[in-house]
């Protein structure tokens, strides 16, 4: 791990009295959840046209069946923990060094960790509502797992369920609050993420263009490495978050 960079890392959150984490779905793949983009990802396995086409509210709307075919094949997570970087994360809120967790991720691990202010845009995978109106029935996992038929209905109506994650062409969750928490932050580190993918990486574009604390960790290049204060090339979020932590917690 480059010690100059954890020393900088270290530096930088030492002084900051508002430091927020942007996580992609990097800080996941030491859970067990390949990443979309990695050399397991689905992107790389069909092609990330054949995803968006599918993965889209309006292909959900239009045919059901072929969308739950799909969504059960690549979508339905394992049972998996939170890694250590999810765990460490929790315990930096708990100390005070970090004020909050916006996530692109659908895991719901940063919850499961413990993290407590957590603006998960893109929903959660772990939850399916009933898209009949003024329904409004939620459901697990379990629930839909043992559903008989491919797409999944509501005990209560007979509605089709919805996974309750952000699809193509659907506005994001927490919109504001995730927008002015990132900007108004004094100190930015993005974790596991490429910074590809919008709004998000809109959000973190506008921080950087007003401050310059932006900590960049992740493994291979991101969007905005240019703007970054300090990046760390790591395909080992749990440790450097430990050696971070640690460092943090000797110095005060
Ligand atoms: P991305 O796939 O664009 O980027 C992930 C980044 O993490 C890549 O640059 C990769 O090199 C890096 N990475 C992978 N493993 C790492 C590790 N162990 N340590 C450090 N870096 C690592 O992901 P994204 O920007 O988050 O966007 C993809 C979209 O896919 C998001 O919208 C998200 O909702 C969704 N997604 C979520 C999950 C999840 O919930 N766990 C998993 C896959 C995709």
């Amino acid at each position: 791990m480059p010690s100059s960079a954890i020393d900088r890392i270290v530096e930088l959150l030492a002084r900051s009295r508002n430091t927020v984490v942007v996580t992609g779905a990097g800080i996941s793949t030491e859970a067990g959840i390949p990443d979309f983009r990695g050399e397991n990802g689905i992107y790389r396995k069909l092609g990330e046209q054949k995803v968006m086409n599918i993965i889209n509210i309006e292909a959900f709307r239009r045919n059901p069946g072929l969308f739950w075919e799909f969504y059960r094949k690549y979508f339905m997570f394992p049972p998996v923990e939170p890694s250590k970087a999810h765990r460490i994360l929790a315990d930096m809120e708990k100390r005070g060094t970090i004020k909050a967790v916006v996530t692109q991720n659908i895991d719901n691990l940063h919850q499961k960790a413990g993290s407590r202010r957590v603006y998960a845009i893109h929903g959660n995978a772990d939850r399916f509502l009933c898209t009949r109106s003024g329904c409004r029935q939620v459901y697990n996992t379990a629930y839909v797992e043992n559903c008989p038929e491919v797409v999944p209905t509501c005990e209560e109506c007979g509605g089709i369920l919805k996974p309750d994650v952000v699809l193509f062409g659907e506005h994001i969750h927490h919109y504001l609050d995730a927008r002015d928490c990132i900007v108004g932050a004094t100190v930015l580190m993005v974790i596991g993420s490429s910074l590809t993918v919008y709004p998000l990486a809109g959000f973190v574009k506008e921080f950087s263009t007003f401050y310059q604390d932006l900590i960049i960790i992740n493994k291979g290049r991101t969007e905005l490495d240019h703007a970054a204060a300090v990046k760390l090339d790591t395909g080992n979020t749990g440790d450097a978050l430990e050696e971070i932590n640690n460092r943090l917690v000797q110095a005060i």
